[in-house]
């Protein structure tokens, strides 16, 4: 994406557009990912020495709640993702990689509940296990 579809994504959601905002995007919006507070606020001080670590936490914090971003926890850590579609997050034990995997069967049953008298607000599904290649790895130990 480009920086005049970050400003649009701003504009869209009521937020103000600053030099910041856009530096976050440009590591969080890229590509699909999912990412840590800390590890952004490294990537972006490199460039940036002045940005405080709570000022990147603030910025993730608002475009979680417009929706730009999704939230979910992991051992204990928050971790933030671009996919704001219901999925679940396939984590790896051994590598650390977390995959994307649809699982249209949550969106069909969260549909059935809105229908009927309950709301869904969010929905966070994390499988830990062994990834392709880690299994592979390890099994041909
Ligand atoms: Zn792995
Ligand atoms: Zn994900």
């Amino acid at each position: 994406m480009t920086d005049q579809s970050y400003i649009q994504t701003l504009r869209d959601t009521g937020l103000k557009v600053t030099p910041q905002r856009l530096s976050v995007m440009r590591i969080v919006l890229e590509k699909p990912g999912h990412f840590k507070v800390e590890d952004v606020y490294r990537r972006i001080k490199v460039s940036e020495p002045t940005i405080t670590l709570a000022t990147v936490y603030n910025i993730f914090k608002a475009m979680t709640d417009k929706g730009i971003l999704k939230s979910f926890e992991l051992d204990g850590a928050t971790w933030f993702e671009n996919n704001t579609e219901v999925h679940a997050n396939l984590s790896c034990e051994n590598c650390g990689k977390i995959e994307d995997i649809e699982i249209p069967e949550i969106g069909q049953l969260i549909q059935k509940l809105s229908n009927g008298n309950y709301t869904v607000r969010s929905a966070s599904i994390v499988l830990k296990g062994l990834c392709s290649e880690c299994t592979a790895e390890l099994s041909a130990k």
